[in-house]
């Protein structure tokens, strides 16, 4: 990140930024917003097309249901309130990549409004509105024949249903954006409606930016940073953005306001073009549909659609198995994960070691190896088995140890590798546990004669002296069973 030395913490204090992101989100329908092409990606340029998405006169746009249902599904995961009509407007401006000349999307009556998200803090930043729009096509700069001298057009994207999700100027810091954008794409993700992949380009964010003196109350003028395409990026041309501002400022200077691109390899943005205004657009109702209704009756319908979101799901999953949050936090990375923990724990007979698994074995060796926990060669499964084992005395953690090292080296699920070592158990020579166990029964006369005189409980006074004593490298279940043998119960 390109800070500048010059500026001095005391002018850096003396102002405080103020950010509002602005998410498009793509709906993973199979066909486009207003017409039946499919939204594929990755098909050959321009083979997705009709004369719908093509802009061609007279031609007709169809709303598609799907692409409402799961905006409204979006919306509900988002808090935000369902408008029973929503209203359909041409945004107009002429871009190569817009054949029609104006994009479809919506404007003073959105979907949805008035929702938000909880980042850590912590701290509710508000959703100022949810809406519907199309997608343009793509410019291509590369990959065709003439390349240096043309650009072209792929009109594949023009026509794919997006959702604009747009914050309130609430977002006070870089690392808040970062959590806000995060916990967005989870909530997305978690509702199935798209698959928020931003390399494909399913999730976009634009940021806007400004500071003021700390205290003040109206907003300065703000930049908006485009086509970032990722949260860390975000944060860093944040981060830069403000810097830059409070420069100019202190400087003497004024703010522009102005559409900026951010430089990854360098760290810095540069202006792109003077914002347009709302007007500019001369925004209007779309004539060729009717308004939106989505009436309580389909809303109702749809509400049933929402999963359990991860918010819920964490508390639930501390609640439900005596898992630390940090755990819970790990377990619902994705829906699929937190699903596959929970089949998972529920068939173990102790789920919270199941959770201590992935923490301490699998969590570092995924990390190692640079894979998510959803690529992790063990399954949940495969930990609940592995679990069991150790909990029941079949195997020490010390084997558990050596059996997840050979999954890893052979990709292969915990069940298999185990099936290959011949289903190693962990010796009963009990010798050396059975001295440890004599000297603690030899060094606690009183204990004894309680346990003796009927208090059976002492037993578990003697177990945590040996398990300490073997500085918990012991089987408890073992060290029980030979405890209650030499007290002779
Ligand atoms: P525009 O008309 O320029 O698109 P909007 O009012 O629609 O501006 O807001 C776009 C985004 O910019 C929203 O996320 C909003 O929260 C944010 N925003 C608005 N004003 C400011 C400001 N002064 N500083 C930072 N962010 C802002
Ligand atoms: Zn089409
Ligand atoms: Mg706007």
């Amino acid at each position: 990140m390109a800070t500048s030395p010059d500026l001095s913490v005391s002018a850096r204090t003396k102002y405080e930024p103020v950010i509002g992101l602005e998410v498009h989100v793509q709906l993973l329908t199979v066909t486009k917003i207003f017409c039946s092409c499919s939204t594929r990606f990755g098909d050959p340029p321009n083979t997705n097309v009709c004369p719908v998405c093509l802009g061609l006169p007279g031609a007709l746009p169809v709303l598609n249901r799907k692409a409402v249902e799961y905006a409204v599904l979006a919306a509900m995961a988002l808090n935000c309130r369902i408008n029973e009509t929503s209203i359909f407007a041409r945004k107009n401006y002429f871009y190569p990549d817009l054949p029609k000349g104006y994009q479809i999307s919506q404007y003073d009556k959105p979907l949805a409004e008035y929702g938000w998200i909880d980042v850590p803090g912590p701290k509710r930043i508000g959703i100022t509105r949810l809406h519907l729009e199309e997608d343009a096509g793509k410019s291509l700069h590369e990959g065709f024949p003439d390349a240096d001298q043309k650009t072209a057009i792929d009109l594949n994207r023009s026509g794919v249903p997006l959702i604009e999700i747009v914050s309130e100027p609430e977002i006070s810091s870089p690392d808040e954006a970062y959590e806000y954008l995060t916990r967005l794409k989870e909530i997305i993700l978690y509702t199935g409606v798209s698959d928020c992949n931003m390399e494909e380009g399913s999730l976009r964010c634009d940021a806007n930016v400004s500071v003021r003196p700390r205290g003040q109350k109206e907003f300065g003028t703000k930049t908006e940073v485009k086509n970032v395409n990722s949260f860390r990026f975000i944060r860093e041309a944040l981060e830069y953005e403000i810097e830059r501002q409070i420069e100019v400022i202190e400087s003497g200077g004024r703010i522009t306001q102005e559409t900026r691109l951010y430089n990854a390899q360098e760290g810095k943005t540069y202006g792109m073009r003077s914002k347009e205004q709302a007007h500019d657009y001369r925004y209007f109702p779309e004539p060729d549909l009717l308004p939106l209704v989505v009436d309580e009756k389909r809303r109702s319908e749809i509400r049933k659609l929402l999963p359990e979101l991860p918010e819920a799901r964490r508390k639930r999953l501390v609640a439900d198995y005596g898992i630390t949050e940090y755990d819970a936090a790990v377990l619902t990375a994705s829906k699929a994960l937190a699903d596959q923990f929970e089949v998972a724990a529920k068939s173990a007979t102790n789920p919270k070691r199941v959770a201590n698994l992935v923490q301490s074995e699998l969590a570092g060796r995924l990390k190692a190896k640079g894979l998510s926990i959803e690529q992790s060669p063990i399954s949940m499964k495969g930990v609940a088995q592995s679990a069991d084992l150790v909990e029941s005395g079949a195997i020490s953690s010390k084997m558990l140890k050596d059996l997840y090292d050979l999954s890893f080296e052979r990709n292969k699920d915990f069940s298999v590798v185990y099936e290959e070592e011949g289903r190693p158990q962990q010796s009963r020579d009990t010798s050396a546990l059975e001295k440890t166990i004599d000297e603690v029964i030899a060094s606690n006369p009183k204990q004894v004669e309680q346990y003796r005189a009927g208090k059976k409980t002492v037993a578990v006074f003697f177990v945590g002296q040996v398990m300490k004593a073997s500085k918990g490298q012991a089987n408890p279940q073992l060290v029980n069973e030979l405890v209650a043998k030499k007290l002779g119960g």
